[in-house]
């Protein structure tokens, strides 16, 4: 078959650091060689460097608050929360809109994954990235998503679970990538992996970001370079991207703990503890837990008791099944004047209004922040209603990180210092083998790689595209535009959503 347009890799959590070790330590021959021989290779900028906002913001074009996904996590009226998905999206992704002017995608894990609408000339699979269900579309597709079957025919195993999953999960995405390249046209190839975000969170050593090397890595990262290879080859342009690059923190800043403190918060007791990272929204079952206000908790929790309490808990724990967590009071959503979004959420919501400018100036005065701004300061578009209220920034670079939770443990400060450990950093990379325009600037903002991927198609981006005054200076004048996807997709998405409905 002839060279195709153009391949993109998404790859997770990839900093440059990161890239030069993998090159360094001759894991990925043919992406290092492609990688300098390519026009384009800057940072990519991503704050909140957060997986669903980031991914979303790179496949749009558009930032937060022209796409409305904000995070893992979204609360509607009513405090709510409700795992993000493509029925929220707000603007149409890069091969939705290509569909619409009749260009043929195949699109591998786009985001959000779920749910996969059958669109016109594309080939689409959702396999990870927090999707409930690996599925695909249309019904011809199912040939390839048999090849990844043999590992997700067993849904209750995921590429985080372990090194040795994820090394079978890239086989087979290596597998399906062939079969695809040598039977499917496209103008637009575009694969999101996982890596190397989930293989630092599941190994948690800080030197994996710039030295060590492990073994699986290596087997993985090997397959990747595999992967891109047959991407490369096969198409006339290649872009690498990542949603966010790592760094190493210190300190954690629990924003919940902060804002209690501070009396933004109303605390309530609830009867089970309950989990709402990462896509899953579960209570724990196989679990004991126990009020912090039981009189035994509070003498075992005092300064002097604490060294007995925990040897109490760690007998306890190694003879009973169920292990005894200590239950704490939770987040009041709808009562407490402001909260910050749970987990990796760099986010407070404000329930009363007054009180904005009083959580500006009392967050200001945290140490390890280094910037905390109203939402529009951030982010503009017709879904900033429904953004968070505030935004903080915290000092990556001195190695602060943030780590809100639901539960508060009053005894705790908001300021914890831990070992040393990899997280999330808003530097990602893209990477573009092919530019034929002026200079961009270093980084580059995420909402820009949709577009700048577009004009190497030669078809107008859409009229609500962001980064449009970084694209005059690099085309020397101002970029094709059109209404027309917005508002064609705008048509089918509310056809579907009211067809649900009815059903
Ligand atoms: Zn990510």
């Amino acid at each position: 078959m002839e060279k195709r347009c153009i391949a993109v890799i998404g790859l997770d959590g990839l900093s440059f650091t990161y890239l030069n070790k993998l090159m360094d330590n001759g894991v990925i021959p043919y992406m290092k060689h492609y990688i300098y021989n390519s026009s384009i290779k800057r940072n990519l900028y991503a704050f909140p460097p957060v997986t669903p906002q980031s991914w979303t913001s790179i496949m749009t074009g558009v930032n937060i608050g022209k796409h409305g996904i904000y995070g893992f996590i979204m609360y509607d009226d009513q405090h709510n929360p409700k795992v993000f998905n493509a029925e929220m999206l707000g603007h149409p992704r890069i091969h939705e809109m290509l569909s619409l002017i009749g260009k043929k995608s195949i699109v591998i894990n786009p985001i959000p994954t779920y749910p996969l609408y059958p669109i016109r000339k594309a080939l689409q699979f959702s396999f990870d990235f927090f999707t409930p269900k690996p599925s695909y579309t249309p019904s011809r597709a199912k040939k390839y998503f048999r090849i990844m079957q043999s590992l997700f025919k067993d849904l209750s195993k995921t590429p985080e679970e372990s090194l040795e999953i994820a090394k079978i999960h890239v086989e087979l995405y290596l597998q399906l990538i062939e079969e695809l390249i040598n039977k499917e046209d496209y103008d637009l190839f575009w694969i999101n992996l996982r890596y190397p975000d989930s293989m630092i969170h599941m190994l948690k050593d800080p030197h994996i970001l710039s030295s060590k090397i492990f073994k699986e890595e290596m087997e993985i990262f090997r397959n990747i370079d595999r992967i891109f290879k047959t991407l490369a080859e096969n198409s006339l342009n290649t872009v690498i991207v990542s949603d966010h690059g790592f760094s190493i923190y210190k300190y954690v800043i629990n924003i919940n703990s902060y804002l209690y403190r501070n009396g933004f918060i109303t605390l309530r007791d609830e009867a089970q503890t309950s989990d709402e990272i990462h896509g899953s929204l579960k209570k724990y079952k196989d679990i004991k837990t126990i009020s912090w206000k039981k009189s035994v908790v509070r003498i075992l929790r005092s300064p002097y008791l604490r060294f007995l309490g925990r040897f109490l808990k760690n007998i306890h724990n190694r003879i009973s099944k169920k292990p005894i967590v200590i239950r704490f009071p939770v987040v009041d959503r709808r009562k407490s004047k402001a909260f910050a979004g749970t987990f990796y959420s760099f986010n407070v919501f404000v329930n009363d209004y007054n009180v904005v400018d009083s959580v500006i100036t009392s967050l200001k005065n945290l140490p390890g922040i280094r910037g905390v701004y109203r939402k529009e300061q951030l982010f503009w578009g017709p879904y900033l209603s429904r953004l968070p209220d505030i935004y903080v920034e915290p000092w990556f670079d001195k190695g602060y990180y943030v780590f809100n939770t639901r539960e508060i443990d009053p005894q705790n400060a908001p300021i914890l210092s831990r070992k040393i450990l990899p997280h999330h950093h808003p530097l990602g990379v893209f990477i573009m083998k092919k530019w034929s325009y002026g200079e961009l600037p270093d980084p580059i903002p995420n909402y820009l790689v949709t577009n700048l991927i577009m004009i190497d198609l030669g078809v107008p981006i859409s009229s609500e595209a962001d980064g449009i005054m970084i694209l005059r200076r690099a085309l020397g004048k101002k970029p094709l535009v059109t209404s027309k996807y917005l508002t064609k997709w705008g048509i089918v998405m509310k056809l579907r959503k009211s067809l649900r409905k009815m059903k």
